[in-house]
């Protein structure tokens, strides 16, 4: 048979993309439940069913309930078809996670990031990406791509133009890991992977406006309106640890004076408990767990800006949720008061209405799995294009 052309190759490319959404949000369900959910008939259902069925994405399970007659087979989506590898690439550490093609995390790894030269972080970074590849099954597509978030802002070439906490300038990131790997690469600022990560899998699944707060050792956030990731006119939006909040403030490495980050984040929370001989989050919360009040007032004291931070972002966005992720959502406990108090004295109470803060539903794994997001959702996008092909890349 001759393969369409024209427009009705692109009418065709529609209906797969239809059809495969619908088998990924209700499977399990059957050709007939397809076909009275999209409107398409089921001559069209079926062909399209099994062209999905030859690509390895859905699987026949067995049969469904019916209401009297013959019982249906039912379809399920095969999401061990490929997996991809999600990488969060901290300040000073890096985590990986291979994910199935649902998302589901299928292995883990984490390392500390001791240097921040853009060399030596990338042979650590292709270190972390093989050993995950490594642990992903024989499968029809293999390892489909890899979704990285980093703490700084990425121009649309997935090149960091700008990351202040790693001193990083300039870095073609993607442009570098695609040709050492082979395999497509998406760079994304980690605030945004977060947001996605929360958004898809986490406390900000079913909300249309979230503001995604990363809190590590610097704060960047992701916004998602109507349940898209805002990203601005050149993807550079969420810069809002540089929020100014002290006119006079301490000199910030972005050029400003009295960023938000410097008096809210994990690195402002760490200087502050310095003198009292603290040195990482670890014991930090180790003594506050064990009561030590001067602890949990230095927590309390960064809770108090965090929500101050947070008021100009409810009052500017009027989201449903702020989400506050990342390293120091772990601090949740002696945080919430503070934060609460603050926003609650900021805010107007009519963007306080309808508004809830929450922690990372994810904790310190929103970012990871929010760029393994971006990696499985390239795959999608080639698949309903009609461009993916099985085993080019399989282990
Ligand atoms: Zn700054």
């Amino acid at each position: 048979m001759k393969k369409p052309t024209g427009d009705l190759a692109m009418v065709k490319k529609l209906n797969t993309a239809i059809v495969l959404d619908a088998v990924l949000k209700h499977a399990p369900l059957s050709r007939a439940n397809i076909s009275e959910l999209t409107g398409l008939n089921k001559a069209t259902v079926s062909s399209l069913v099994q062209d999905l069925i030859d690509s390895q994405l859905v699987v026949e399970i067995g049969m469904g309930q019916s209401s009297g007659g013959r019982k249906p087979v039912m379809l399920l989506f095969r999401e061990t078809a490929g997996y991809a590898v999600g990488i969060d690439l901290g300040v000073n550490y890096i985590r990986g996670a291979l994910v199935d093609l649902r998302g589901n995390v299928v292995a883990e790894h984490q390392r500390a990031l001791k240097h921040h030269d853009p060399g030596f972080a990338i042979e650590q970074l292709m270190e972390c990406i093989q050993l995950l590849i490594g642990k992903a099954e024989p499968s029809p597509y293999g390892v489909v791509g890899i979704g990285v978030g980093v703490p700084g802002i990425v121009d649309d070439n997935g090149s960091v133009l700008f990351a202040p906490n790693l001193k990083w300038r300039n870095v073609e990131l993607r442009e570098e890991l695609e040709r050492r790997t082979g395999l497509p690469v998406t760079i994304d600022n980690e605030a945004n992977a977060g947001a996605q990560g929360e958004q898809k899998y986490g406390s900000g699944r079913g909300v249309a406006n979230q503001i995604y707060v990363s809190v590590g050792m610097g704060i960047g956030t992701g916004i998602i309106l109507n349940k898209e990731l805002y990203k601005g006119a050149s993807g550079f939006s969420g810069e809002l640890g540089h929020l100014s909040i002290e006119y006079n403030g301490k000199p910030c490495s972005c050029g400003n004076h009295g960023c938000w980050e410097l008096y809210a984040s994990e690195h402002a929370l760490l200087e502050a408990a310095a003198p009292l001989g603290y040195g990482d989050l670890d014991t930090l919360l180790a003594a506050a767990e064990a009561g030590h009040e001067e602890v949990c007032r230095l927590i309390a004291a960064t809770g108090d800006y965090l929500g101050a931070g947070i008021a100009n972002i409810v009052n500017v966005f009027n989201p449903h949720v702020v989400i506050i992720g990342n390293r120091m959502s772990r601090a949740a406990a002696w945080l919430t008061p503070a934060i609460q108090a603050a926003v609650d004295r900021r805010t107007l109470s009519f963007h306080r209405k309808e508004m809830r803060i929450l922690f990372a539903e994810l904790g310190e794994q929103s970012a990871v799995r929010g760029a393994a997001y971006y990696a499985i959702s390239r795959f999608f996008a080639a698949v309903k294009s009609g461009e993916s092909k099985t085993s080019q890349f399989a282990t």
